[in-house]
């Protein structure tokens, strides 16, 4: 492995200057009511990067009244549906236009590669927004046959004032993911970024700003969850509440939100299963899966955690897989030619090392890494666990890092039931040269997606969320934006 000790540097992405850490409220940039702030480190060399406004109920209160303004009669709400559309236009031009600061910001703030940053995550966010700019003048609803002399139809509305809670492993993308359907339903917008990397979504609220969208329409509180982000779940102002995290925030915000009543989508955790038959093209096969679980180091709600391979192809798999991590770099984010950058906290940091014990306290075989990469900041080796059982620790429950586990199988009937054997049901993977196969496994996994052939193929077209303890409700595509909306009958009885 070429790691952050041994790495030879090519030249260095210039880092960004950070320039927005207050809350954005009404269109003001303001300091939090307390006058705290929190620091955001970068995870690469945990340094202090800038000092963050730590809003709290006040700051949410100021937040929700202005969404509320609003969307309560203001300008928002008496645009045209097509006007909307333009400024998320303008919007996704914008951060077209500083693609590069906001992938280096993103860079520093999370850690990530500034070639991923570059080629994913800031990519979809233009194309998450452009997609929702053009639903914004498209949102229809129906004239409806019903008995006698009536006519019926139904209006599709905004649901109101949206509290939006993201997490740290995508942030600006996350955000694109929120504020897009939220936008195109005509809703307004009190959003909380995650306490480790709110400098991307504050950033590009400033965009927002310089777009022409209103003051109040879109109001970041940067804070911690249990205080601010409580405070926007329990708020009476707020019509709803879309999530993403983990299921334990899940369960807390859906009993705090049951007082009010409150909408609520979630996108949370996962433990996907990724099946390589035998009949696969092996090298995709091999080359998707390393990309399914390592990719944006492990952070992702739907790594290909679990591999499930077909016992014929089994030690191939692990041995390519394995020569694959030896050759992977891992270092500076702002390298250009770093594959893999540090972990986002110290905590998750050693939750994946916690995990890296359990693995082999259960018995797994460790085939590499194992351990911290370098001396300074959050680096884990990739590490790669085969002979890997469903009931060990590292096959049930979420790691969100670089730990691979492999297991075996032999048929198509073993296969389906242990892949469904967990709570989680966010995503699953199949790979094989048999079309007929792939369709009747896809029918049979309970997964919102299931990719074959092929892993993380996002669009923002197609709807994406979790069976069972996954979520609730769908992200992207036109599931996603009814999911801001309302919907309203009107019956009128003709004269
Ligand atoms: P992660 O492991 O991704 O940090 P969390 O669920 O802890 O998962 O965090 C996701 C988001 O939820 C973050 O913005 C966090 O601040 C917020 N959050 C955490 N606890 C709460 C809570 N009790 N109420 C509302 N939001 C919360």
């Amino acid at each position: 492995m070429a790691t952050v000790a041994d790495s030879k540097q090519s030249a260095l992405v210039p880092r960004p200057q950070v320039r927005q850490t207050q809350c954005f409220i009404g269109g003001k940039w303001i300091p939090a009511a307390s006058g705290k702030t929190f620091d955001t480190l970068h995870p690469a060399t945990e340094e202090v990067i800038a000092q963050v406004a730590e809003g709290d109920k006040e700051d949410i209160d100021a937040a929700v009244d202005a969404a509320r303004a609003q969307f309560d009669g203001g300008e928002w709400s008496q645009m045209n549906a097509r006007d909307r559309g333009r400024l998320m236009y303008k919007l996704a031009d914008l951060i077209e236009e500083e693609a590069d600061e906001l992938a280096a910001l993103e860079t520093l703030d999370n850690g990530k590669p500034i070639s991923d940053a570059r080629a994913a995550d800031i990519p979809l966010v233009i194309q998450c927004l452009r997609y929702y700019a053009g639903w914004a003048d498209k949102i229809q609803g129906a004239t409806i046959p019903i008995d006698g002399e009536m006519f019926c139809y139904t209006r599709r509305e905004p649901v109101g004032v949206v509290g939006q809670i993201i997490p740290w492993n995508f942030p600006a993308l996350m955000v694109a993911w929120k504020w897009g359907p939220a936008l195109a339903a005509g809703c307004t917008i009190v959003m909380k970024p995650a306490e480790q990397t709110p400098l991307s979504c504050l950033r590009m609220a400033r965009l927002a700003q310089k777009a022409g969208i209103p003051d109040g329409v879109i109001n970041v509180v940067p804070g911690y969850g249990p205080t601010a982000g409580a405070a926007l779940v329990e708020h009476p102002g707020v019509d709803k509440i879309a999530f993403t995290g983990e299921g334990t925030t899940a369960k807390i915000i859906q009993r705090a939100a049951a007082e009010t009543v409150k909408r609520l989508t979630f996108e949370l955790g996962g433990k996907s299963p990724n099946v390589i038959f035998a009949d696969a093209d092996l090298e995709a096969a091999i080359d998707g899966s390393h990309f399914g679980l390592y990719f944006n180091q492990g952070q992702c709600c739907c790594a290909g955690s679990r591999l499930y391979v077909q016992s014929k192809a089994y030690d191939e798999v692990c041995d390519r897989l394995a020569s694959l991590n030896s050759q992977r770099r891992v270092g500076d984010p702002f390298d250009p030619e770093t594959q893999q950058g540090p972990q986002v906290d110290q905590a998750q940091f050693d939750k994946i090392l916690k995990y890296v014990e359990f693995g082999k306290a259960d018995g797994a075989q460790l085939l590499t890494g194992g351990k911290r990469a370098g001396d300074c900041g959050y680096f884990v080796e990739p590490t790669l666990f085969a002979g890997v059982t469903d009931d060990m620790r590292i096959a049930r429950e979420e790691i969100f890092g670089p730990v691979l586990s492999v297991l075996k199988f032999d048929d198509v009937d073993e296969i389906a039931r242990r892949a469904n054997d967990t709570d989680f049901g966010l995503a699953a993977a199949i790979w094989t040269s048999d079309v007929s196969k792939a369709h009747r496994l896809a029918a049979r996994l309970r997964a919102g997606t299931v990719w074959v052939n092929c892993y993380n193929a996002f669009d923002s077209a197609a709807p994406f969320g979790g069976f069972k303890h996954s979520g609730i409700g769908r992200e992207l595509g036109e599931e996603g934006l009814r999911a801001y909306t309302e919907s309203k009958t009107v019956t009128i009885k003709l004269g």
